[in-house]
This record gives structure tokens, sequence and C-alpha cells, in this order.
């Protein structure tokens, strides 16, 4: 074998992109979990058996006739199917040629989107606590994060946001929000196209949990006068079809920002996975009830893990969107320690919700209740039973 030196380098080797940057804690605490054998409701994973059947069928069919590249932008037909289905759902009518691309998952569509339309130096706008995935998105770009901290009360207030806007050029709407599950308000979202227009932004909206809705004051951002011609909407199949390891996403966006983003989509992941992009035209098929019977079936776990968390000593917040509940403790340990207690002493895992945050953040954890009614039932008996609180 040859023996290979570990200092070859005089220098640290990481780029200034990637520099400092930690891994993802989300899915740290889901390795953590699988080595204490703890139920994982930390990274928002659905059971295998919530795929509709009919998704999964296609996907295997199209191993066997569509296993090679498609053209960059995506299958026509999956192409063509999303420019439908969204015309219905938002309002917009976006042209399967020129303006929807198919990505490998949403978070691809977000990268894509912010390293091909942020230069180094640019103001980048996002609510926090924050999906985390964003913070390393805007160093990859090299631009200046402009975190705005939501966490009080969980609303937009005008001035800071006019303030921070006015050294951006891009902001990003993650709606509902992960891991508030914040579903903004109208008046939010008239107050964000106001500011986008005035200062002439390009937005971003992450809108993975477009379907998982529980509050009646959901809008779709595109829907706002204003926002549709500067938006690029970054969804996907993973959380609607409960298909989060097959990594197909969707950017929806006006032809001059489609065609950046493209280019750095194109030269990155050549194409989604074909199968699945496949598959996706049979999902995108399912009838309206489909979407119905989703949020209805998180909302009832919603309410089983509220009141199960409440039950063991827990404070929850209920969220009005998306599939996490931020939660806080009694004790004094940061959360990044009671976290991790609770996947060694309590058998749960959880994730630490100061990872939320682009500095300093606050103490809390976030549940998942992604996961079935078995898995949530036998997490809270093992909270119960195994409380150090
Ligand atoms: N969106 C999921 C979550 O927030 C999974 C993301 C991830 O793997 N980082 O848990």
């Amino acid at each position: 074998m040859t023996v290979r030196d570990a200092d070859a380098f005089d220098e640290p080797v990481g780029s200034r992109r990637v520099r400092g940057m930690n891994e993802s804690v989300i899915r740290e605490m889901t390795r953590e979990a699988r080595r204490h054998d703890a139920v994982n409701l930390s990274q928002g994973i659905p059971d295998e058996d919530e795929t509709p059947a009919s998704v999964k069928r296609a996907a295997k069919e199209a191993i066997d006739t569509s296993s090679q590249y498609t053209i960059t932008w995506g299958l026509p037909e999956l192409r063509e199917a999303v420019a439908e289905r969204y015309a219905d759902w938002k309002g917009v009518a976006y042209d399967p040629e020129t303006e929807v691309t198919v990505t490998c998952g949403t978070s691809e569509a977000i990268m894509s989107t912010l390293l091909s339309l942020c230069d180094p130096g640019d103001g980048v706008v996002y609510f926090e606590p924050t999906y985390e995935s964003y913070i390393p998105g805007v160093q990859f770009a090299e631009g200046r994060p402009l975190p705005l901290d939501i966490t009080d009360g969980l609303a937009v207030e005008e001035e800071p946001l006019r303030a921070a806007a006015r050294d951006a050029s891009v902001l990003i709407l993650n709606h509902p929000q992960n891991p508030t599950g914040k579903v903004f308000t109208p008046a939010e979202l008239d107050l964000i196209a106001d500011v986008a227009v005035a200062e002439d932004l390009v937005v971003i909206t992450d809108e993975i949990y477009e379907h998982i809705v529980y509050a009646d004051h959901y809008r779709s951002p595109v829907t706002v006068d204003g926002l549709a011609e500067r938006t690029v909407v970054c969804t996907g199949m993973s959380k609607t079809f409960s298909v989060t390891g097959w990594r197909v996403g969707f950017a929806l966006a006006p032809e001059p920002l489609s065609a950046e983003l493209r280019k750095f989509h194109d030269y990155t992941s050549i194409c989604a996975p074909t199968p699945f992009q496949r598959a996706g035209v049979e999902a995108l098929s399912l009838p309206d009830d489909y979407y119905d019977d989703l949020s209805d079936s998180y909302e009832r776990r919603r309410e089983r893990l509220y009141d199960g968390l409440r039950s063991v000593g827990l404070d929850p917040v209920k969220p009005d969107g998306a599939y996490y509940m931020l939660t806080r403790y009694p004790t004094d340990e940061p959360d990044t320690e009671f976290t991790l207690r609770l996947i060694r002493e309590a058998g749960v895992a959880a994730v630490p919700g100061s990872s939320f945050y682009t500095d300093e953040g606050e103490d809390w954890v976030r549940f998942t209740f992604s996961r079935n009614r078995d898995t949530i039932d036998e997490a809270l008996t093992r909270l119960d039973e195994n409380r150090f609180w």
C-alpha cells in the first residue's frame, strides 16, 4: 500500500467558499440517532409507506425504459406537467421550454439560483430562524448574509426589512417556513413585494412545503402583485410525494432568470435522475384529493405531537405549515447538549434550534412530525418514560 503524507499541504486546502463551514447539523443528528438506536424525529424524512403506490410503480417501470440522461432542463413531459399544474395552483403561466427547470432536488434549485444570480459581496436577506442550507448557500456564492430575526412573535417588521433590503440584491423566502412552520400573512407578502420592487431584488422562494399547510391565510408569493416577474420559485417532489431521496426539484422563473440559473444547473447536475422524473409525471397526475389528504394527515400528526410534547413537560410552538415543531425545554443547558441527551438518554432524536441561526441562536429543539403515527407514538412513549428534564 502507498503511504500517504497526512500533511502534504503547507496551507489549509479549503477554498474561501467552504472555509469554516460545518456539516449539516440536521444530517448529523440523523447519524447520531442511528448510532444510538433513537427514534428519529430530527431530519424531515417521511416513512417509506407514505409514497403513493402508483408513483413508486412508475419509477420501477421507468428503470427499464428511461435510465439515460434527459436533456438538461428536464424530461419534456415532466416540464409540461409542472407548467400545467403550477398554472392551476399559482395562477402563473410558466413556459415549459424556457421557464421550467428540473433540478436535483429543491436544494439544487436554490444553490443554482444563488450561484447564478448573486455576485460576491451582494447582500442576501432571509428570515431567521432559517432553514440551515441558505447559510452555506450564501457563502458558496460569496454573498453577504443579511438575516432578519423573527424569533420574537414570528412576525416580519417593516423597518428592519426595509433597512436590510436597501443593502441587498436577493431575498430568500421559505414559505411555509422550516423550522418555524410560519405561513407569512398576506400583509407580510404585500410588504415583501413592495420592498422587493422598491429595491429591485431577485426573490428566491423555497416552497417545498406548499402542499403541507394548515392555515387559511396561506397564499403563494407569486400571486402577489410585483413578485412573479422577479421570483424564482424553488420547489419539488420530495415532501409532497414523500420521495426525499429521489432528488427531483423544480425551478420556475421568468425566462431571463431561468436562463441564468440553467447555466449552473447544466454544468453541475447535467440532469435530475431520469426514472424519477418519469415517475414525476405520474405523481403530478394524482387527483386534487391527494393534496387535501396530505395536509389533513399531517395536521392530525401535528396535533398528536403537540399534545404529546406538552404532556411530557415541553413547550412546543404549533406550526401553521410544514412538518416541524420548535419546542422550548425547561432546563438551562444549551440546546445542543439537551438534544444529545435526548438522543442518548431518552432515545429520541431532534435538531438543536440554534443551528437555524447564522450567528448566535436561541435555545430550543426542533422535532419533525414527518413520521407515521406509530413512530410518533413510540417517540412520545420514550420521552415520557425517560424524562430527564
Ligand atoms: N428538509 C429536511 C429537514 O429540514 C431535510 C434537510 C436536510 O437533510 N438537511 O429536516
